[in-house]
């Protein structure tokens, strides 16, 4: 099969090469790639800000694929299904037993510690897919698997309340899915991004309001979700807090985190939360409410072959929607 190969420390971060098509094991299936999302993470770990874990990769955790191989009653040869990250658990320790195996001690992650939809075929946990909703194609799917679900989870983790005022702090692909949930919420959505072409897409989608990034919000915001991987940001965003407030990082790696004035911006129980990986209820209620609000992302889309040009666009915001790589 053809896929898209990343050998740390080379350049171009991929190298698109024939690769033996996996064979699934008990518990697995064979997916063949209908289409894999591109995410941020992804980055991280081409640069090698995620350490590398093995030789060669097969990046890519936001997988919509066909059942086949591995076939089960559940999961028939030929349905439909996606992958996110969170490719597997290991379902004993603490916090798998205590409902929080997003913080699993030994996770498996799609396109991480295993490979993952960069290619023609890949494999998954069969109790790790999930059946995806009729009404979209598999590009529009693609990017709801992390973008949309991670960012649903920071919408949890922000503890974000119907009404309230929410600011979003960079605005690429899990941002512009975010923004529609709050607005089911009748929430008031204030952006603050770099990128011209993602303040755009910001007020397009009705944006309360739309700034620079180191422009300030007009009012006080009761939760914040930051989506940029700099420290920097968390600051801005913890900044334009109300007391009591919450803001929510959205991101797996930080450039760094300054040092800041405690009693000037934590001071009044105002708190700062890291989002980590999701859970498979996560992801089940996030497609259900992306089909029941007919959330519809902007994608660009790219051929395998194409699969650094994909990781590029990320790296630069210079697009307008979600890059999805189709084999
Ligand atoms: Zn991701
Ligand atoms: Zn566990």
């Amino acid at each position: 099969m053809k896929a898209a190969i990343l050998h740390p420390g080379q350049t171009p971060f991929l190298q698109i090469e024939e690769a033996p098509r996996p064979e699934p094991q008990p518990g697995q299936v064979l997916l063949r790639v209908l289409a894999c999302g591109v995410c941020r993470t992804d980055l991280h770990i081409a640069e090698a800000e995620l350490p590398p874990l093995r030789e060669q990769l097969i990046p890519g955790h936001q997988i919509v694929g066909e059942v086949a191989g591995g076939a089960t009653a559940e999961l028939p040869l030929g349905s439909r299904v996606g992958v996110s990250w969170i490719g597997g658990t290991d379902g004993d320790c603490w916090y798998c037993q205590h409902s929080m195996e997003n913080l699993c001690d030994h996770p498996t992650f799609t396109g991480y510690t295993v490979n993952g939809g960069y290619a023609e075929y890949a494999l998954a946990q069969a109790d790790f897919v999930f059946p995806l909703p009729e009404g979209l194609d598999n590009v529009h799917i693609a990017p709801l698997l992390c973008a949309g679900i991670i960012g649903f989870r920071s919408l949890r983790v922000a503890a974000v309340v119907p009404g309230e005022r929410v600011g979003l702090f960079g605005f690429g692909s899990s941002a512009s899915l975010a923004i529609k949930v709050l607005q089911s919420w009748k929430c008031d959505v204030y952006v603050s991004t770099r990128g011209e072409s993602h303040r755009q897409m910001a007020t397009a989608l009705g944006a309360t309001w739309v700034g620079k990034e180191d422009e300030v919000p007009p009012v006080q915001l009761d939760r914040a979700v930051t989506f940029a991987p700099s420290g920097k940001v968390v600051l801005h965003a913890l900044s334009s807090l109300r007391k009591g407030g919450v803001v929510a990082i959205n991101a797996i790696h930080l450039d760094q985190m300054p040092a800041f004035d405690y009693d000037k911006l934590l001071w009044g129980e105002r708190q700062i939360r890291s989002v980590a990986n999701m859970t498979r209820q996560d992801a089940r209620d996030f497609l259900a409410i992306a089909h029941q609000l007919k959330i519809h992302p902007q994608v660009v889309t790219f051929s395998l072959d194409n699969a650094n040009k994909a990781l590029l666009a990320v790296k630069e915001e210079t697009e307008r929607g979600s890059s999805v790589i189709v084999p």
